[in-house]
């Protein structure tokens, strides 16, 4: 069995807020890691994103989806210990 995860284990938002419900691996199957702003298909979609891209990104999408920016902020800062960031 995967292990359930909460957030996304890229940018760290949670993956409940995904208005896409989730990104998809290469066969089409559900992708539970990883939400469809950082991975669709199989790969990510910012391959080359250094974690503090990652960071601005993420708190940018929060702010978007109505989190006030102090706990966007907090939140982005976790980020580096998601585990595409280990
Ligand atoms: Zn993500």
């Amino acid at each position: 069995m995967s292990k359930i995860y909460k957030n996304c284990q890229s940018c760290g938002i949670p993956l409940k807020k995904d208005p896409q419900g989730g990104s998809h691996n290469a066969d089409g199957t559900k992708n539970t890691m990883f939400c469809s702003y950082c991975f669709e298909n199989g790969q990510f979609k910012q391959p080359d994103f250094t974690v503090d891209q990652m960071k601005q990104l993420s708190k940018e999408k929060m702010v978007e989806m109505g989190f006030p920016k102090f706990l966007a902020g907090f939140f982005s800062k976790s980020i580096r210990k998601l585990e595409r960031w280990k």
